[in-house]
């Protein structure tokens, strides 16, 4: 197995090299050349531990690692950061299970991938004697940017620099980025959406170029990304298992939040690797391009964008539609660039019927707006006592349209605390204009525990207060590449 880029099938690269890269040089993402077995058995699934499958995975992910570096990358990018037992968490409310992963160091399930990404790209840098240090660039739509500023703070020879939407985050989000410590970190807001954002730092990996210096991706572009985010399908159907909900073999639907399309993507390559899961539900906020693409065919960002009560998927180009797509084309590298230059160019592209049947084969579509979403918020807290933030809301509002779909885990993605002023709405309450006192009426009112690291932002400084235009990105970039040197 290789990795090849989706826009230039010859493009073949090893794993290590796909991690350091992000992007392919062409513009497209790595995929794998072919997508291998997991080879994991009912005995595996019933004994083995988060981290064990994390690590199982990831060998077969990423070959070139070899397994010694791939179990020290796990045991030591997880150790002492969870407050769950077993790093995430499987929780059985409305006839649903929750799979909460978001019990890591930022609150968000980000943390299960990016906790790993400066370990497996520095045994990258070492294994293939790549001599420069590494800038890692990201976009964020909320949560990726914290999570990526907390794994690369002060780690050596890296850089971090974080770019977020100035009015697209929630206050928290943006305190959690803003006071983040470390000398290798920079964080700075754009005046546009995360779609500006992700545009000019996908430009910045092409228009930027320091010597000595590697730019590296913290965004579900990198494989590097996507491959941790294989095992907690994994972990979720092992606990069905174990939890005598599921017997081996049986499918198992995931409904899944969805804003850049990496998460549930990682749930489809679970799939093709042998895991019996049944259909994964894209679940939109009021952004819902995804759901039009599946229920047309057409791919058109000429609409309106929203700013909602899930920030983390307010997102217009769903970058891992990209892999996706070029899977459904089998392989077709140049039909697929033609695609995408149609989405940049006139801002649409329409897919052929037999690309959308084979997405279809796997997939469903729904949208919930913040309303919807809010009436599921305060629905489960009154029958069932379980308290979700509004990503998940909206995961759980969209598998409400789907009544009879059999036995089905929805992701939950975020800690309520992130979003308390919106949860709090949701609950009937008024909602102090403060977010720490958003978040300790919350908790009053319902005992579940705020996490801790959310709680301290109030005593912090903050650090990081520079705001710039879109176009003004590949100097602030050069900069801080030229500074790491
Ligand atoms: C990032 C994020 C999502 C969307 O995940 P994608 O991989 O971008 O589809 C959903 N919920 C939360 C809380 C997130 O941070």
């Amino acid at each position: 197995m290789k990795y090849l880029s989706t826009r230039n099938k010859n493009n073949t690269v090893s794993s290590l090299e796909a991690v350091i890269q992000g992007l392919a040089e062409d513009g497209g993402l790595f995929v794998p050349s072919e997508i291998p077995p997991a080879g994991l058995c009912e005995e595996d699934l019933k004994s083995m531990s988060y981290d064990e499958i994390a690590a199982h995975i990831l060998n077969v992910l990423l070959p070139e690692y070899g397994k010694e570096t791939v179990d020290e990358i796990v045991e030591k990018g997880y150790d002492g950061k969870f407050s769950a037992a077993d790093r995430v968490d499987l929780k059985y409310a409305g006839g649903y299970g929750f799979l909460e992963l978001y019990h890591g160091p930022t609150s968000a399930f980000k943390d299960m991938a990016l906790c790993l990404l400066p370990r497996l790209l520095t045994a990258a840098n070492k294994l293939t004697g790549n001599p420069d240090k590494v800038m890692i660039l990201t976009a964020t739509s909320g949560d990726t940017g914290k999570a990526a500023l907390e794994a690369f703070a002060d780690v050596p020879d890296t850089g971090i620099t974080v770019f977020y939407p100035a009015l697209g985050v929630s206050d928290i989000q943006k305190l959690q980025m803003q006071t983040q410590s470390g000398g290798n970190v920079r964080v700075c807001g754009i005046e546009g959406n995360f779609d500006d954002a992700q545009t000019g730092v996908k430009k910045a990996f092409e228009g930027v170029s320091v010597d000595g210096v590697t730019l590296g991706s913290a965004n579900s572009i990198n494989i590097g990304r996507l491959t941790p985010q294989v095992a907690y399908y994994y972990y979720a159907y092992a606990r069905m298992l174990r939890d005598g909900k599921l017997s081996y073999g049986e499918e198992l639907n995931f409904v899944v939040p969805t804003g850049n399309f990496g998460d549930i993507l990682a749930g489809w390559l679970a799939k093709k690797m042998g895991l019996p899961v049944g259909r994964l539900l894209c679940a939109s906020n009021k952004n819902r391009i995804l759901t039009d693409f599946l229920e047309t065919g057409v791919y058109d960002r000429r609409r309106d964008f929203y700013t909602t009560d899930s920030p983390s998927m307010d997102i217009l180009i769903s970058s891992n539609l990209e892999r996706l797509l070029f899977y459904a084309l089998g392989m077709d590298d140049e039909k697929l660039k033609g695609m995408m230059k149609e989405l940049s160019e006139k801002g649409f592209y329409k897919a052929e019927d037999s690309v959308m049947g084979y997405i279809k084969a796997d997939f469903d579509c729904a949208s919930a707006d913040d309303e919807e979403g809010a009436r599921g918020i305060r629905k489960l807290w009154e029958e069932d006592r379980y308290l979700m933030d509004t990503h998940t809301a909206v995961a759980y509002a969209c598998a409400e349209q789907f009544k009879g779909y059999g036995k089905t885990v929805i992701l939950s993605t975020a800690s309520p605390y992130k979003f308390a002023p919106a949860v709090l709405r949701a609950l009937g309450e008024d909602v102090p204009s403060d977010c720490f006192e958003a978040m300790d009426k919350l908790e009053a009112l319902t005992g579940a525990v705020q996490p801790e690291r959310l709680k301290e932002l109030k005593k912090k400084t903050v650090l990081h207060k520079d705001v710039i235009k879109p176009e003004d990105i590949n100097e602030y970039v050069r900069e801080a590449a030229n500074d790491l040197r």
